[in-house]
């Protein structure tokens, strides 16, 4: 496959870590033993594990199908400069999105970018031209007709989830608050910017209230800028330099290139099985593979999930998100302008977002210009050729730049994500009509068995500090469990503030959102523990806000997180 291609034979290799160290199963041997089994070597195993390491405990295996660390913070080598060295472009993650302000909560990504010096570059959002099938067309009044619904629709979506009433989908909210695209394609394009590329759904595919409080939950509460990474050494030099603090070089707690395939759980602990056969057995395994693997049935539960854990998995979406990336032999584009956005006369989506790299702040002088498409459109060519893909692309630039005389790309390549076969997909999305309790049982545990990524946050899904808040929220879980007391009493045990302060700042008693199950066989396997009630400090959110739909959200997850511990 294209994309493990890629990843197996550019900038993978980890050199200061550890090469695969497992040992062989025969059928006389035992599994090797470890306290905590953490699956998968992303942000939120690698948090999860440094959260152990926080907690004194050191006795953690780290199991990693690539081999190298960061998951979907994937990077690859593209084109090449004028003395032959090539760039590398980041096929997954790009931006720390939500940075933070001065007294504020900040991003933990953005901390730590900023303490491991990843180089990036403001998003300038105002830095855009508008194209359609004419060549350039001024429509970013659309973008401000657009701004000015938004605030009547999160209002919206406020009321509704204040009021306990029935989800929408984000058409619904839209429509309702007066932007009514229908066949403008301009403002067709002006939607997709402004919704499905951050969800990497259509408004008719994703929730209206949960679609608002994921937004939200990371621009409000930390701030609305997105920063975009060019660091040469990949986007993940933060999450190395992280395990790098608990991991020495060639460490054997670190099995990379190691695929699992079946994971037994139970109330007493978790085996898990390699593709070679080897195996590991725990105390507690922390599961961090994407919603994508879970939703295709690569690795097998012993025994197998639950319903309502079964239920979950189907119900929310794993996204697709596909960037095209094209190097030239010069800059044809405007150099000065980030972000070229194209109507399509007849399809919403097709190759709508074009980002310059060629940019002061990027990788100038690179002639490297990358195009986004998302969902059905990223379906639709991640199973085409490239040769196929390439010709659709250039057909659009010729369409964007009539008066030039584009030459063919001198580079040229996409990953497949949606066929990706440790990730399928990008990440996750909340359909219509969920629920906060739908929800929460993604993110419990069964038996021994703990669940943590950004498909686990209900605040923060689809974003890395996502799936570092559950790697770290999941890790300090099961240090409390094996020290059988909550061991990080300063901070409290989790990330959520306690329901008391909750009550105190916000002044009301929200309704109960615990998990509604019919009957005891279909719970959760785990049960509340009233007296493991604390919760740590994760910084107020912004009450300057018209409507806080952050307070209501952290005061459910609050009360229905209580659920999830044994
Ligand atoms: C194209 C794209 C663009 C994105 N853009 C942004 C962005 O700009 N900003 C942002 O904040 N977020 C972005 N994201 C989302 C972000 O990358 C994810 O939220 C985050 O990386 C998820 O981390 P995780 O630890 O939950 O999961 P993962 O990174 O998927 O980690 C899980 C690990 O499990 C491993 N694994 C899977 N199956 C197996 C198996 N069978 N055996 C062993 N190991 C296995 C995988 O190899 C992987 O390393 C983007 C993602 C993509 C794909």
């Amino acid at each position: 496959m294209f994309y493990t291609h890629i990843i197996l034979t550019s900038l993978w290799s980890w050199t200061s870590l550890a090469a695969p160290t497992f040992q062989s199963r025969d059928n006389n041997s035992t599994c090797r033993k470890t306290s905590v089994a953490i699956l998968g070597g992303g942000v939120a195993g690698i948090t999860a594990a440094q959260a152990l390491s926080n907690q004194s405990i050191s006795d953690f295996l780290i199991i990693e199908y690539n081999g190298d660390i960061g998951g979907r913070m994937a990077h690859t080598t593209f084109g090449q400069d004028a003395d032959g060295n090539p760039y590398v472009v980041e096929l997954g993650a790009n931006w720390v999105q939500g940075l933070g302000v001065e007294g504020g909560p900040e991003n933990p990504v953005w901390t730590f970018a900023k303490q491991y010096n990843v180089s990036n570059t403001y998003s300038d959002y105002e830095s855009i031209l508008t194209y359609n099938e004419t060549g350039p067309v001024n429509y970013t009044y659309l973008l401000d007709d657009f701004e000015d619904t938004w605030s009547i629709f999160e209002q919206n979506a406020g009321t509704l989830l204040t009021e306990n009433r029935q989800d929408q989908n984000m058409r619904a909210g839209i429509s309702l608050a007066g932007f009514k695209p229908k066949n403008n394609m301009a403002a067709q394009a002006v939607e997709w910017w402004e919704w499905d590329w951050e969800t990497s759904y259509s408004p008719e595919e994703s929730s209206f209230i949960f679609g608002i409080t994921g937004y939200n939950e990371t621009f409000y509460q930390f701030s609305e800028e997105n920063n975009f990474v060019v660091d040469q050494r990949g986007f993940n030099a933060w999450l190395k330099g992280v395990a790098s603090t608990y991991l020495k070089p060639n460490d054997t707690r670190l099995l990379l290139s190691t695929i699992v395939t079946d994971v037994a759980y139970s109330d007493s602990g978790v085996t898990v099985t390699m593709d070679d056969g080897s195996c590991v057995q725990a105390d507690y395994a922390i599961c961090t593979f994407s919603l994508g693997v879970l939703q295709n049935d690569v690795v097998v539960f012993e025994p197998e999930l639950p319903d309502w854990k079964e239920t979950s998995i189907a119900t929310f979406q794993m996204g697709t998100y596909t960037k095209i990336f094209m190097q030239f032999n010069e800059t044809f584009w405007d150099p000065d302008t980030q972000f070229f956005l194209y109507a399509s006369p007849t399809t919403r989506g097709y190759y709508p977002v074009w980002q310059s790299l060629s940019t002061e702040g990027f990788l100038p002088g690179s002639n490297i210009i990358f195009a986004t498409v998302v969902g059905r459109e990223s379906y639709r060519i991640e199973a085409q050729d490239d040769e196929t893909t390439k010709a659709e692309l250039m057909e659009v630039l010729r369409e964007m730049f009539p008066d030039v005389d584009i030459p063919e790309p001198i580079a040229f390549m996409y990953p497949r994500w949606s066929l990706t076969p440790w990730s399928y997909g990008s990440y996750s999305n909340w359909p219509p009509g969920t629920t906060l309790e739908a929800h929460q049982n993604l993110r419990a545990n069964v038996e021994r068995l703990y669940f943590a990524g950004e498909h686990t946050s209900a605040a923060y899904y689809g974003f890395l500090h996502g799936a570092w808040f559950e790697g770290r929220e999941a890790g300090e879980r099961i240090a409390g469990q094996l020290a059988k007391e909550c061991v990080n009493v300063e901070s409290g045990c989790g990330y959520y503030m306690s329901i008391t302060r909750i009550m105190g700042r916000s002044g009301f008693l929200p309704a109960p959102m615990l998990p509604r199950h019919t009957s005891s066989t279909d719970r959760p396997a785990t049960r509340p523990r009233p007296n493991r009630l604390s919760f740590i400090e994760h910084g107020p959110v912004d009450v300057s806000r018209p409507f806080q739909l952050s307070q209501k959200m952290d005061a459910a997850f609050t009360r229905s997180r209580l659920v999830s511990t044994e």
